[in-house]
């Protein structure tokens, strides 16, 4: 399967800082109609998020997890089905290989689904999320012009990147 990773705060959803209120989940704009078309278009849609608030006492897992249900369940509503929504919840300080720009994360996602990297891309808006895409060797859109890395493109929001992703997987 080819498949698109996202970054969740300031990508999908609108970034709240340490969000731990499902009623706080706000869907950017062009969201939802964006990742109807990667599902149309046969991607596989994984969620990857650093989560530090659990480790910094911020956020109980139980609400990460209800916030999680919550948004796989509105966009199951809309006919998006995300597969896995995995996230790091431990402090920069941990050491941990799961916090990005580790590929921990998608590491683990490889382990259980059989992805083709050479088509598959990240979506993100932070450097972190351009340094894992490097690191795990797939290409990657920015949806933040605050970027300091260089991706494969810069997109001014969710839709452009989506529409390149569909071009440049259609050659
Ligand atoms: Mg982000
Ligand atoms: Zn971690």
């Amino acid at each position: 399967m080819k498949a698109v990773f996202l970054d969740r705060d300031g990508t999908i959803i609108k970034n709240v800082p340490y969000l731990n209120n499902p009623d706080e989940i706000e869907f950017l704009t062009g969201v939802i109609e964006g990742l109807k078309i990667l599902v149309n278009n046969g991607f596989s849609l994984f969620v990857v998020t650093n989560q530090s608030g659990v480790s910094r006492g911020f956020i109980k897992i139980q609400k990460l997890e209800e916030i999680h249900t919550k948004i796989k369940n509105i966009l199951r509503e809309n006919g998006i089905d995300i597969k896995e929504i995995v996230y790091c919840p431990h402090h920069p300080d941990d050491n941990c290989n799961c916090r990005k720009p580790k590929t921990g994360m998608i590491d683990n996602i490889l382990k259980k689904y059989k992805i083709d990297l050479r088509n598959s891309y990240l979506i993100g808006d932070k450097d972190e999320d351009i340094i894992l895409a490097k690191n795990t060797g797939i290409k990657s859109i920015s949806v933040s012009n605050e970027i300091k890395t260089s991706p494969d493109f810069k997109a001014k929001n969710f839709k452009e990147a989506v529409s390149w992703i569909i071009k440049d997987s259609s050659f």
